[in-house]
Order: C-alpha cells, then sequence, then structure tokens
C-alpha cells in the first residue's frame, strides 16, 4: 500500500517548520505532514532577554497553527514509537503513519532528575532557570538584595550551550546598575574546561568577567541542591595546577564526600538534557544517546530515508536554532536528490552554528563558528558596520533584540531563509 506521506516530519518546532517550509517552497507538490502535539511555539532564543526584563514573554509566542506552512498535514499528537524497518512511526492517538521519508525533530527534553534535588529547588521557586522560566528569573534578579549569586550549567549537552553564562552577564550588569555589586558574589561554575570554544570570543569574554569581578569556576560540575538550606553542591574536578589563584566563595565548605557545598542566594541553572524517550529507545541513536546521523549530510547511518537535525541530532556542534539554519537546506537538498533518484550527495553542513552571547545590556559579542571551532563570521555583518564581531559591539545588541526576531518569523520560519 502506498504510503501516506511522502515525507513524515516528526516536531513542529525550528527544525521540523524550516525544512517543510523550505521543501514546499521548492516543491509545491509534495505530500508533507508533521506531527506536533503543541499549540504554541517559542522562539526560545528571546528567553535569555525576557530573564533580564528587556523583553516581553508574549512576544516569543506564536500559534503552531500559524506556523504550518500552507499544504502541509498537521498531525497534532506525540510520536511514540519508531520502526523504520517498515517506514512507520507510531502515535499516542491517531495509530500509526508510513512515509516514503522521515524527518526527525523532535528537540530534546529536560530531565531534572541528572541532578538531585533540582526539581524540588525549581518547584519551591528556590531556583530559577531561563531554560523553564524566564519571567521567574527576572523577578528573582528584581528581588535579590546581595550575597552569593551563583550560575551555573550541567554536564550534559544543552541547548544554546552560552545561554547560562548569557543570564550571568545579564544580571551582573544588572547587579551593578542597581548598586548592589559590592556587597554581591557572581559565581559561573561550569563543567567545561575553557569559558568558550572559540579562542578569540574566549579572550573577550576573559575581559568581561574582569570588568565584572565574576567568580569564574571551571571544571565544576553540580549534582546536588538543597532547597532547604540553599545549598548547591559541585564536584570540582579542577586540576591542582589550575587551583592557584582561585577566588574563594564566601561560605563555601568542603563536605566528607569532597563535594564543594556552596550557599546561594540567588541559583540559576540550565537543567540536564538529552534526546526524548521515544528516540532513546529506538535503534536510531548513537552510544551518547542522541541520533546518528552523518554530521555532514545529516542522514541517519543505517536508514537511508531517515534525516534528523536540530538540538535531537548526535552532532559535534552547539545545539542551536542558527545551526538549523544551516542544516535544513542540506536536510532538503538530500531529500529532494533522493526523491529524483538521485544519491543524497549533499554534505555541505560543516557544524555552523552561532552564539550570541548578549555581555550586558546593550552589549553583545556574536561568536560564529564550525565543527573545527574555527571563527566563521557572517560577512553580512560588515553591512551592519560591524567589522569584529568577537568584540562586544552595541549594533549586535540591536540585531539580538530586533533583527533576528524579526527574520526567525518571518524569513527563516517561512522557508526564506
Ligand atoms: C534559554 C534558551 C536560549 C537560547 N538561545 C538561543 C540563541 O540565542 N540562538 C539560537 O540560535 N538558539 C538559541 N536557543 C536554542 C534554540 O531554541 C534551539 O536550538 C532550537 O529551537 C532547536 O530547534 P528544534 O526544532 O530542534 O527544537 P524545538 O524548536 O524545541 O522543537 C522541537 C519540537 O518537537 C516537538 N516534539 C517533542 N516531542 C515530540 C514527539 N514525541 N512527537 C512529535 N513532536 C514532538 C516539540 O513540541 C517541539 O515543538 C536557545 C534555547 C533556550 C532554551
Amino acid at each position: 500500500m502506498k504510503n501516506p506521506y511522502q515525507i513524515l516530519i516528526i516536531g513542529g518546532g525550528t527544525a521540523g517548520i524550516m525544512v517543510a517550509a523550505q521543501l514546499k517552497k521548492q516543491q509545491a507538490s509534495l505530500s508533507i505532514a508533521i506531527i506536533e502535539p503543541s499549540e504554541t511555539h517559542y522562539y526560545q532564543a528571546a528567553f535569555t532577554l525576557v530573564g533580564a526584563g528587556t523583553y516581553a514573554m508574549s512576544k516569543t509566542k506564536r500559534s503552531e497553527a500559524s506556523l504550518i506552512p500552507s499544504g502541509v498535514v498537521w498531525i497534532k499528537d506525540r510520536a511514540t514509537v519508531l520502526f523504520p524497518d517498515e517506514n512507520k512511526v507510531v502515535t499516542e492517538k491517531s495509530g500509526s503513519i508510513g512515509y516514503d521519508y522521515l524527518v526527525v525533530a523532535p528537540g530534546l527534553v529536560y530531565d531534572l532528575s541528572l541532578i538531585d534535588g533540582l526539581e524540588d529547588a525549581l518547584n519551591n521557586g528556590v531556583a530559577c532557570s531561563n531554560y523553564i522560566n524566564p519571567e521567574y528569573t527576572w523577578k528573582c534578579l528584581q528581588n535579590f538584595k546581595g550575597g552569593n549569586a551563583i550560575f551555573t550549567q550541567p554536564a550534559t549537552p544543552i541547548k544554546c550551550g552560552g545561554a547560562p553564562q548569557k543570564a550571568m552577564y545579564l544580571a551582573a550588569d544588572y547587579f551593578r546598575r542597581k548598586g548592589i555589586s559590592d556587597k554581591t558574589n557572581v559565581v559561573f561554575a561550569t563543567p567545561g574546561t575553557v569559558i568558550f570554544g572559540v579562542k578569540s570570543v574566549a579572550d573577550t569574554l576573559m575581559r568581561v568577567i574582569d570588568r565584572y569581578k565574576v567568580n569564574l569556576r571551571l571544571y565544576h560540575t553540580p549534582v546536588k541542591i538543597d532547597a532547604d538550606k540553599r545549598l548547591v553542591y559541585f564536584k570540582d574536578a579542577t586540576p591542582d595546577d589550575k587551583k592557584a589563584g582561585l577566588l574563594t566563595i564566601p561560605g563555601a565548605t568542603l563536605t566528607a564526600d569532597n563535594l564543594l557545598a556552596v550557599p546561594f542566594d540567588f541559583l540559576h541553572l540550565a537543567p540536564p538534557q538529552t534526546a526524548p524517550e521515544f528516540i532513546l529507545k529506538s535503534d536510531l541513536c548513537n552510544e551518547t544517546g542522541w541520533l546518528d546521523v552523518d554530521i555532514n549530510s545529516l542522514q541517519h547511518k543505517k536508514y537511508d530515508n531517515v534525516f534528523g537535525l536540530g538540538d535531537v541530532a548526535g552532532l559535534p556542534t552547539a545545539k542551536t536554532g542558527a545551526a538549523v539554519r544551516k542544516q535544513a537546506p542540506v536536510v532538503v537538498d538530500n531529500i529532494l536528490n533522493l526523491l529524483s533518484n538521485k544519491p543524497a550527495n549533499n554534505k555541505g553542513y560543516e557544524g555552523y552554528s552561532s552564539c550570541p552571547l548578549v555581555t550586558g545590556y546593550g552589549k553583545m559579542v556574536l561568536a560564529e563558528f564550525n565543527y573545527k571551532n574555527e571563527f566563521t563570521p557572517d560577512p553580512m555583518l560588515k553591512y551592519m558596520l560591524v567589522n569584529n564581531s568577537d568584540k562586544e559591539h552595541w549594533r549586535l545588541w540591536l540585531l539580538k533584540k530586533y533583527g533576528l526576531p524579526y527574520l526567525y518569523w518571518n524569513k527563516m520560519m517561512k522557508g526564506e531563509m
């Protein structure tokens, strides 16, 4: 029996919509369906600004219905099991759906259980996260009167790896403007070994960290939170030769099991993140639990008619919407090739991702890079009179606050970019 759809897309988020819109633009006759349970789509990149009180949450939302490209079928449901050998996806309510080509783009999920006490701390409002409720982050910042302000991120990959430090820079700037910097200890504790993977960007960020007098703790993984005592516990793997010169954190103590217990008056974190369960349970994952696709063609390594992109994909680059922008045309091109009996030989995705590192109100650095962590600034920035986007610039802030949201809704989500 003929499959009902030539192309079935799991996930109508940034990646699913971009792929569907670009496919339809190139070949209007294609039969395409998107499985997506949510009624609302969020422009998550603006959550950082919402968390700092400089962007309205309402502006980050659009109805899913308004984004589904015309002629594409929206199956308002959730994929639950994948049968790639039979070209079928089982859903919660709509039974199993057949396809000729499958695009897997369900994003990722937050797994709060990976940090002991995290769920409790978030539910009690003791900790905040721009990933979960950016409006609450802003409330916490406004209520903060001084003390230890701790910002951290987990050991798992996360979407927009720079987002936890952006929250920290904006908060540090906010404390300065509010006149409470002198009684505040801003700590940024990360499992990472450098502040950023691209050298020239990292150099700029280290200067920003000095400017705000941030206590930077590399090699620090958050493992436990005690919401009642307002303590966050870190596994500290700082090598001995890097311990000299570390600033002390007021009140921090070492526990019997060698964890660093840090008292906090404000705690912001990114939750640990994994691929969704139905992906983890399928045989489409690699050994690290992410979708096993070729890193340049985005074609699944085992199933030629399956492609994957966006946050779910196991790619050695940062998980961002900006990365999706460069991944989507490669997926589209390869599917169109296969549909016309040509090989899926577009291997053009070289790991491009970008991180708009907001370093204060009115300032931003734009990190653009590839799999080799080479700095690859967009030549178009020159037209904005930005010649060195690895340095702070007010024009980049304007791009973040006004330009990128406009491009997202009006170009990217319409398949025009
Ligand atoms: C705080 C924060 C800051 C960020 N900052 C930036 C930034 O500055 N720049 C940038 O480029 N990116 C940024 N990002 C990252 C960016 O939002 C993501 O990388 C991007 O949205 C990934 O697209 P995606 O389609 O893979 O996932 P999503 O856009 O999350 O979409 C996934 C979709 O799949 C659906 N889905 C899930 N499970 C199923 C299922 N079982 N069946 C069917 N559908 C399912 C979901 O409902 C969702 O609609 C940020 C993210 C956050 C949270």
